[in-house]
């Protein structure tokens, strides 16, 4: 334990709404008038705190060293991690690398080599700027407020936005370089120029940051879902829509109707990928989940696809509401006859006096000829009756 555990600091702002745990930690270092490292290697008693991604992955005892250290409840704090959006964004966190749903900001030697950290320019153009908690959710693709597409990358220099690295430009002091500016090129990043949302990709924001905030979705009349099922049925249908052989029928749907830019080059890890290739795959499945379920059957249809493999759908925790559709609509699997309805058509036929045969059979239950299921049912018919025990 260092000597100043559970010393309140001087200087300790709330976390502001939806505020990320790191940048609340960055301007909790400036208002102290410290440089971050050495800020939070006293405050954790020389754990490390930037050289991994802390806002999925800080422990309950480092937050709650900090919490006690900034005088705030530990709820609020666990509040500004990505962990909060347990059963929000995803079902449950895993110590894995990837949390589903969670962007991937690739840290190395503290610097995020991956476009995981977005940011909305008008946002960061606000005082105090700071860093949003929605904006490391792959599935955000713009700002509900500002009606705009967000950023993942510095527009000068194109670098990985890495805000922490902020600090790294005055080697005593901290530095004069707010949390707004590229740690490379020193550019103001509230002002990129801002680009604007279309009514389709508008829509898609509404329903995601809606989802989000209140915890269900309303997918079409009456019909509510919990936000995690619907963001793990949202996965599906982005991989749908992303898939070689079934993907291409929708995607060229929606390049002929021009409702969005529908890219062709396949879309690897949902978390790993930039913000240009999540929002053309995005959108677009966020608008087929919607108007539950007419919307999706009809463009499916319209596509031309009758049907999909069982490889693409058969996913054990598919959420109800999802797996039924597709199973019912796309997976057309013949339809086998019960014993009970084999015995009922042979016992009709014999009593208008048709011959029962595997063809007559299947004429009247309206099927194809399935003579292995005749075969088997035929030698189940002939067999004496056991007796009950
Ligand atoms: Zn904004
Ligand atoms: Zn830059």
């Amino acid at each position: 334990m260092s000597k100043h555990s559970g010393r309140l600091l001087p200087v300790h702002p709330n976390p502001l709404p939806d505020e990320l745990l790191s940048s609340w930690v960055y301007r909790l270092a400036m208002s102290n008038f410290q440089k971050i490292r050495s800020f939070t290697q006293l405050l954790l008693d020389k754990r490390s705190f930037w050289a991994r991604d802390m806002d999925r992955i800080a422990t309950n005892e480092i937050l709650s060293t900090i919490a006690i250290r900034a005088g705030k409840p530990f709820k609020d704090i666990k509040q500004t991690t990505l962990r909060g959006y347990e059963s929000i964004v995803y079902e449950e966190f895993g110590e894995g690398a990837i949390t589903k749903g969670v962007l991937a900001v690739g840290m190395y030697h503290r610097v995020h080599k991956r476009f995981g950290q977005m940011y909305c320019p008008k946002c960061l153009a606000e005082s105090p700027p700071y860093y949003r908690k929605i904006w490391r959710v792959a599935f955000v693709t713009g700002c509900y407020k500002h009606q705009c597409h967000l950023e993942d990358r510095c527009p000068k220099c194109q670098m990985p936005i890495s805000f922490n690295r902020c600090d790294n430009v005055d080697r005593v002091f901290p530095s004069a370089l707010t949390i707004n500016h590229c740690h490379n090129c020193e550019y103001d990043l509230s002002k990129t120029s801002v680009r604007k949302l279309n009514a389709y990709d508008a829509h898609a924001v509404g329903v995601v940051t809606r989802a989000i905030n209140n915890g269900w979705v309303d997918i079409g009349i009456n019909r509510i879902v919990y936000s995690h099922l619907y963001f793990k049925a949202l996965r599906k249908i982005i991989y749908i829509l992303a898939s070689s052989k079934y993907g291409g029928k929708l995607r060229q749907y929606f390049r002929q109707r021009d409702h969005f830019k529908v890219r062709e080059k396949p879309l690897g890890e949902l978390e790993k990928q930039s913000l240009k290739a999540r929002s053309v795959f995005v959108n677009p499945s966020v608008w087929l989940l919607s108007d539950w379920p007419y919307r999706l059957i009809q463009v499916f249809e319209d596509a031309g696809i009758e049907r999909l493999p069982l490889h693409i759908i058969n996913e054990r925790t598919l959420p109800y509401f999802l797996d039924r559709v597709l199973k019912v609509e796309f997976v057309k699997q013949p339809y086998t006859p019960s014993y009970e309805e084999f015995i009922s058509v042979e016992a009709y036929l014999k009593k208008i006096g048709i011959k029962v045969n595997n063809a007559n059979i299947s004429g009247i239950l309206g099927i194809p000829s399935q003579t292995h299921l005749y075969n088997e049912y035929r030698k189940r018919a002939s067999q004496p009756p056991r007796e009950p025990s």
